[in-house]
């Protein structure tokens, strides 16, 4: 489908970023992996280090960088909120720089790129399902605005850089996903919940856990990405992609407890600032124009991640190799 080309996946060594190295390799790519390691780790991309047509390049997108390339994967950012709000002002340096310097980067080289955003864009929505249409409702002074208007910020970008300059961008709208590969410390909802379950600890409840979210599995997501950044320059963007099946956190506790026949107990902490009440993709863009939706339910996808979480918790030694 796409083979031969050489293409730069910013933030390949994190959670999404390993597995779209990993399929780009698979379809005949040669790629170059860029990552600082501020919350990826090289255990995700060690078994690609012996392909020769895999290439790690230790750098942070906030500083310039040149290089042969036909495509690039923009996916260099913590997604998690306890990391992105360790270094706010990195936060947004690595969105807005970032952003600036890899569109100059694909304008130098005439290459297509692609952006993943988020579904932090719309920030506690106001209208659901969430349309790409809808302008969204973020605090643009809030503990998470370093994340969501980083995000818009860069979409700004992109969309002049495409009017301004003519650049080929694809832009996703990426909605909560999960997964093999998560960091036990990651601090999402998903990785919390499974290892507090397996360790037998209280599950952390955020508020009275009555928020939704709509879980993707980490396999689903990378199709419908590769789908996009495939698709003809015809498709509309931004492109929201995610599974639109929709879960309270509690029922999510509830489904993790009994997967894992845990006897955790649940406990409450107070909601984070600013926490998103409820969130859901309306995917019919996806839908129509790359005919793709997400095949794996979250009872699959779950097991799937808990049996990672449990070789993580066996393994001689269970902290992230750097
Ligand atoms: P992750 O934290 O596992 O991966 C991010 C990667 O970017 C890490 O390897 C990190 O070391 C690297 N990185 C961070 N700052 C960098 C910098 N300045 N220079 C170079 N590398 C840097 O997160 P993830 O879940 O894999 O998310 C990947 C992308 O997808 C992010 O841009 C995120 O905003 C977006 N996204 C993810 C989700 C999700 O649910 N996983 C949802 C919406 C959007
Ligand atoms: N959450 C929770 N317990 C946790 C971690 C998160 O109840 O231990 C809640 C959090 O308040 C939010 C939801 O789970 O309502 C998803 O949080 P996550 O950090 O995974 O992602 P995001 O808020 O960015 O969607």
């Amino acid at each position: 489908m796409c083979a031969d080309k050489t293409i730069l996946v910013t933030g390949g060594a994190g959670f999404l970023g390993s597995y779209l190295c990993e399929r780009l390799l698979e379809d005949g790519n040669d790629v170059l992996c860029l990552d600082n390691f501020h919350t990826g780790s090289r255990s995700n991309i060690l078994h690609l280090l012996d392909d020769y047509r895999f290439e790690l390049i230790r750098h942070d997108v906030t500083v310039p960088i040149c290089a042969e390339i036909d495509e690039i994967y923009n996916l260099a950012c913590p997604a998690s909120p306890v990391h992105y709000q360790i270094d706010p002002v990195q936060t947004v340096r690595t969105n807005v720089h970032g952003a600036i310097n890899m569109l100059d980067l694909a304008m130098r080289a005439n290459a297509k790129i692609f952006q993943a955003s988020t579904s932090e864009v719309y920030g506690d929505p106001a209208m659901h399902p969430q349309v790409e249409g809808y302008f969204g409702n973020v605090n643009p002074i809030g503990p998470r605005a370093c994340y969501d208007e980083g995000k818009r910020c860069a979409e700004t970008l992109f969309f002049d850089y495409h009017r301004q300059y003519g650049v080929d961008i694809r832009m996703a709208r990426i909605f909560n996903t999960y997964g093999p590969r998560m960091r036990p410390d990651d601090g999402r909802v998903v990785s919390n919940f499974i290892m507090q379950a397996l360790k037998g600890e209280p599950i952390t409840l955020y508020g009275d856990g009555m928020q939704t979210r709509s879980f993707c599995y980490v396999d689903d997501l990378i199709r419908g990405i590769m789908a996009l950044m495939n698709a003809p320059d015809t498709v509309p963007m931004p492109c929201n992609l995610g599974n639109p099946v929709e879960f309270t956190m509690r029922q999510l506790a509830e489904t993790i407890l009994e997967l894992t026949g845990s006897r955790s107990i649940l406990t409450t902490r107070p909601l984070p600032q600013d926490d998103p009440t409820q969130r859901k993709p309306d995917i019919s863009r996806a839908r129509e124009y790359l005919g793709w939706s997400p095949t794996i339910e979250l009872r699959e996808g779950l097991m799937r991640t808990i049996v990672y979480f449990e070789g993580e918790l066996s393994a001689p030694s269970s902290a992230p190799q750097r």
